[in-house]
């Protein structure tokens, strides 16, 4: 089922639940959530980037953490200078330069 996210309209008289975003798993064919479950405030959708399952849990942060990008098999570049980089995790050539 997907998960949709929700956040008060606003933050006025918004409670613990719809203060900050919130997820909820609706069917397809569910109607969009209007208000809160908790509260009865009024809620948005909010659009979200697909959420990637790595097989991992814990934050965004964590799951693109150098460790974790490297352990996923993915490489990850860091911009030096113009067409210059330098790799800071995964495996492949230690730079790249557009000069060579
Ligand atoms: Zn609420």
């Amino acid at each position: 089922m997907p998960l949709y996210t929700y956040q008060a309209i606003s933050q006025d008289r918004a409670c613990g639940n719809c203060v900050l975003p919130f997820d909820v798993m609706q069917k397809l064919a569910d109607e969009r959530l209007l208000a809160c479950p908790e509260c009865g405030h009024p809620v948005k959708k909010i659009i979200t980037a697909v959420h990637l399952n790595t097989g991992t849990t814990g934050s965004p942060s964590s799951t693109l953490s150098e460790k974790n990008i490297a352990k996923n098999g993915f490489t990850q570049y860091r911009k030096v200078a113009k067409g210059h980089y330098e790799k800071t995790a995964g495996k492949g050539p230690d730079t790249i330069s557009a000069d060579d």
